[in-house]
C-alpha cells in the first residue's frame, strides 16, 4: 500500500525501459512529479541543467542528484516526504516497523553521508522536500547558481558581475536559503 502510493507520486524507482520512458511525456502523473515540476520551471526562467547525472564520489559511490549544474557544481535533490524522512510528513509506518524503520534511518544517513562527500568535493548541496512551494524552491536554487557564478567572476575579478548587480537583475536574494560551496 505505502510503496504502491509513494509509487504513484514518484518516489518509488519503478522499473523503466525505453518504450516506458517515452511514454512519461504523455504521463501527466509523471509531469507533476516535483522534481519534474521543478526542472520545467527552471527551464523556463532559461536555466540550464543536467537531469539525473551520474556523479562518482570517493567513499561513497555513485550518487545521481535530480538536477546537476556541472560548471557551477551545484547539486539539487528533490527529496520524497515519505523516504527522506521529512519532519513535517515524514513518519514511520505503524505496519512493518521491522522493515521500513531501519530503510528509512538508512536513507536518512545516506543523505548526510551524499551530502558530506559532495560538499568536500566542492559542491553547493541543495536539498528540497517535494512538499516546498515550487516559486521558493526555485529562487533557492537560481540563487545557488547565480551565488556560483558571483563567486567564479570574483575569482577572476570580472566587475561585470557584482553580487548586488546580480541580485537586483535577478530580483533575488542572493544566497538566500542556501549555502554556496566554499
Ligand atoms: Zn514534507
Amino acid at each position: 500500500m505505502l510503496r504502491q502510493r509513494a509509487h504513484e507520486q514518484g518516489l518509488y524507482p519503478a522499473p523503466l525501459n525505453e518504450g516506458r520512458s517515452r511514454n512519461m511525456q504523455a504521463n501527466r502523473r509523471a509531469n507533476t512529479k516535483p522534481e519534474t515540476m521543478l526542472r520545467s520551471a527552471l527551464h523556463r526562467r532559461g536555466l540550464r541543467f543536467r537531469k539525473d547525472l551520474l556523479l562518482r564520489l570517493e567513499g561513497v559511490g555513485r550518487v545521481r542528484p535530480d538536477i546537476v549544474f556541472t560548471a557551477r557544481k551545484v547539486a539539487v535533490f528533490v527529496d520524497g516526504c515519505f523516504w527522506h524522512v521529512c519532519p513535517q510528513h515524514g513518519r514511520y509506518p505503524a505496519t512493518n516497523d521491522w522493515y521500513w524503520s531501519p530503510k528509512l534511518r538508512r536513507n536518512m544517513e545516506r543523505d548526510q553521508t551524499v551530502n558530506s562527500a559532495l560538499r568536500d568535493a566542492g559542491w553547493c548541496v541543495i536539498r528540497i522536500w517535494e512538499h516546498e512551494d515550487l516559486d521558493r524552491a526555485v529562487s533557492t536554487v537560481e540563487g545557488a547558481v547565480r551565488a556560483s557564478i558571483e563567486h567564479i567572476f570574483e575569482a577572476t575579478g570580472d566587475p561585470r558581475q557584482s553580487p548586488a548587480a546580480a541580485a537586483e537583475a535577478g530580483g533575488l536574494r542572493v544566497g538566500d536559503g542556501v549555502s554556496p560551496a566554499s
